[in-house]
């Protein structure tokens, strides 16, 4: 079993990602899709005259400050255009896959943070009214019933909180979680960019091997949401998935690129 996460950010080429998967498939693979979205998320929302908004709190992580109306315009282009866009794909190179958000069967479940500490101006606030969380527990049962019964699981953010209210968690550890619920033997987390960069943004400077062992050492050389990836690898390794690779997901036959070792390889 193989979870592959494919970011939203600018580049990524959903076809290949397909493509890939869907060879991969048909000879067997068993596998689970998990995407994101915060590329087209950030442009329909500007649209939409709600800009995102984007908070940074005091240990540096930076993430999306989820209120209500944020929420909504989230859920459309997550759980609908590019949910619906990645199972259209598979659809027409005949897979028969089933796309569904972390809230349907309660997938992906959590703490709901109502509010964030954020840096702004050098100064702490506490912002309230945060429809966020993190996955904190994977309800598997809906996701074997369907990989039993033959259809592929194209899995998005948001998260169910305890109290069954929608949070915005971060795909890259919800996939991590994944990989650990259903013992996944590799976790691939592909993105538009070779891997983890020592010095970004020099893509000669790929890191080619992490040992599992040292992740979080490497989180010196990622920046703003590249941070979370690799907290996700690390959280992956912990809870016993063998390999988690960083790869590209620009071109080519991202999945087995990253199978075969191009990119970052934590082992
Ligand atoms: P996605 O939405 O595709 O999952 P993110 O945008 O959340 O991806 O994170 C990947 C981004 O992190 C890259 O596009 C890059 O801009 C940024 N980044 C920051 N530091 C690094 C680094 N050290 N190596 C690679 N990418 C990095």
């Amino acid at each position: 079993m193989i979870i592959v996460k494919v970011g939203g950010s600018a580049g990524i080429d959903y076809d290949a990602v397909c493509a890939d998967l869907a060879t991969r498939w048909k000879a067997g693979e068993r596998l689970v899709l998990v995407h994101g979205g915060s590329g087209e998320t950030n442009r329909i929302a500007e649209a939409l005259g709600h800009p995102p908004r984007f908070v940074t709190s005091p240990s540096g992580y930076t993430s999306r400050f989820t209120d209500r109306e944020t929420l909504e315009i989230f859920e459309m282009v997550y759980c609908g255009k590019m949910n619906k866009g990645i199972v259209e794909r598979l659809q027409r190179l005949g897979i028969n896959a089933v796309g569904l958000s972390g809230l349907d069967g309660r997938i992906f479940e959590g703490r709901h943070k109502d509010s964030v500490r954020a840096v702004e101006n050098g100064k702490v606030k506490v912002l309230r009214g945060d429809h966020t969380g993190t996955v904190e527990k994977v309800n598997t049962g809906l996701i074997e019933l369907l990989l039993g019964a033959g259809y592929l699981p194209v899995l998005t953010p948001p998260a169910a909180s305890y109290e069954g209210v929608a949070i915005n968690v971060d795909g890259d550890r919800a996939a991590a979680a994944l990989a650990v619920a259903l013992k996944a033997d590799a976790l691939l987390l592909l993105s538009n960019v070779p891997g983890l960069l020592r010095a970004y943004p020099d893509e000669s400077s790929l890191i080619r091997e992490i040992p599992a062992g040292n992740v979080e050492d490497y989180l010196e050389f990622a920046q703003d949401r590249m941070k979370k990836k690799v907290l996700g690898a690390a959280e992956a390794v912990q809870g016993g998935v063998r390999r988690v690779i960083f790869g590209d997901a620009r071109a080519g036959q991202p999945v087995t690129a990253a199978l075969e070792g191009a990119g970052t390889v934590v082992s």
